[in-house]
């Protein structure tokens, strides 16, 4: 008998990790996956990140850390938040965690009640409804256009209000779409807002930094969103630090005070050393990681023209992150080996086992006609990888 909760019961698996997980189990079954599923650089993390870690293990950081971080790495933040976004915040707003990905659970659980509402400009990054379900919240999907590159207009997002909307979460630049939304965008979406005093909005801009064009525009930075915007940022991606899990919010300070009272009882503060290495690579002029996104911008490049050679393959062009999220719904109810293709899910499973490349369905997404492929992989396996969904399609 099922002794589980509801709560886990009515749990999505996050479909990234199933499909890693996936791609990991065949290759130990010995089959030659190329893995473009997960969004995870594959670059190593830079040296002079890895000896700070090192100095620290060697200076004896092995105690608990404050549950909202180091004040040294909180003072990196703030310079961090005033270098790249002009933004200004103190101490008592800045909360660091486990992860972009427990920040936003804290968020999510320290603001909404049961029944409220959080607009999710689709496509959203695959965690964000589960993450808003987990805490009784109802996520609103707003479906966008591939035709406006996957953004929420102004119109879309006042018809999306209802009296119960109490938050707008979204990333910009977008995984899975790569998108980015402009000033002019944002200042569209926060007007709308100016009617709306009582919602709030979630920044995440965890991949500020891997933007091809340039013209990050973070939405607290206009006065009157300051203090209704949680800024969401991390780690992982434009340091390559994945696996050291820290990420961190900017945040009006009684938000921040709520989720580190909730972190406190959940997981106290963030792993010592990952904190001490964090400081060193937010003090560090984002230069000192250009190469990786330079080498991002040719795959990006690469994959587009790969693609464009294969029919039914339409793709927005986009600006940030290392995502590409075609619509694919020409393959529907067609036929090929055997298999019959009905939906996003079923074309991802069919690359999977026919061209054995691990994509993402767009459904984990929130859009029922893409896929996402990540192109955080070499580009000698980006070649293979499109050569063989090429050949198992024609
Ligand atoms: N936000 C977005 C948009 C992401 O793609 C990810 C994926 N890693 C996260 C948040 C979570 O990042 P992490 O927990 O690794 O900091
Ligand atoms: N955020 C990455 C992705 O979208 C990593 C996996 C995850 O945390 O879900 O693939």
């Amino acid at each position: 008998m099922n002794q589980l909760s509801d709560r886990i019961n009515n749990l999505a698996t996050s479909a990234t990790l199933a499909m890693a997980a996936k791609a990991r189990e065949l290759r130990a079954e010995g089959k030659d996956i190329i893995g473009l599923s997960l969004g995870e650089p594959d670059f190593n993390t830079p040296d002079f990140i890895k000896d700070a870690a090192i100095e620290a293990i060697n200076q004896n950081y092995n105690s608990y850390t404050p549950v909202d971080g180091y004040v040294e790495l909180k003072n990196a933040i703030i310079h961090k938040f005033k270098r790249d976004n002009n933004l200004n915040y103190a101490l008592p707003q800045i909360v660091v965690s486990t992860g972009a990905k427990q920040a936003l659970a804290n968020i999510a659980s320290v603001m909404l009640n049961a029944g409220d509402e959080v607009i999710l400009p689709c496509p959203y990054w695959v965690s964000y409804s589960d993450i808003v379900k987990l805490s009784d919240g109802v996520p609103v999907e707003v479906q966008t256009s591939i035709d406006n590159d996957f953004k929420m207009t102004a119109e879309q997002l006042e018809a999306a209000i209802t009296p119960k909307t109490k938050m707008i979460w979204y990333s910009s630049p977008c995984n899975p779409s790569g998108s980015v939304y402009s000033k002019a965008e944002l200042r569209a979406l926060a007007d709308v807002l100016k009617k709306h005093p009582n919602i709030y909005v979630v920044s995440d801009e965890i991949y500020e930094h891997i933007n091809f064009k340039g013209g990050h525009f973070s939405m607290a930075e206009f006065e009157d969103m300051y203090d209704r915007t949680i800024t969401v940022n991390g780690v992982s991606k434009a340091f390559a630090m994945t696996g050291w899990r820290i990420g961190y919010i900017g945040a009006p300070d009684w938000i921040a005070r709520a989720c580190n009272k909730m972190q406190g009882q959940i997981t106290s503060g963030a792993n010592c050393i990952a904190q001490r290495a964090v400081i060193t690579a937010l003090e560090a002029d984002p230069s000192s990681i250009k190469y990786m996104v330079d080498e991002f911008k040719e795959r990006r490049q690469l994959i587009l023209n790969l693609l464009g050679d294969i029919d039914g393959f339409k793709t927005n062009e986009p600006e940030g992150a290392f995502y590409v999220f075609p619509n694919i719904s020409s393959y529907f109810g067609k036929t090929i080996k055997g298999k019959t293709i009905n939906n996003a899910s079923d074309f991802s499973l069919f690359l999977l086992e026919e061209a054995l490349v691990a994509t993402v369905t767009g459904e984990a997404f929130g859009n029922k006609d893409c896929i996402r492929i990540s192109y955080a992989a070499s580009q000698n396996e980006i070649k293979e990888a499109i050569k063989r969904i090429k050949t198992a399609l024609s």
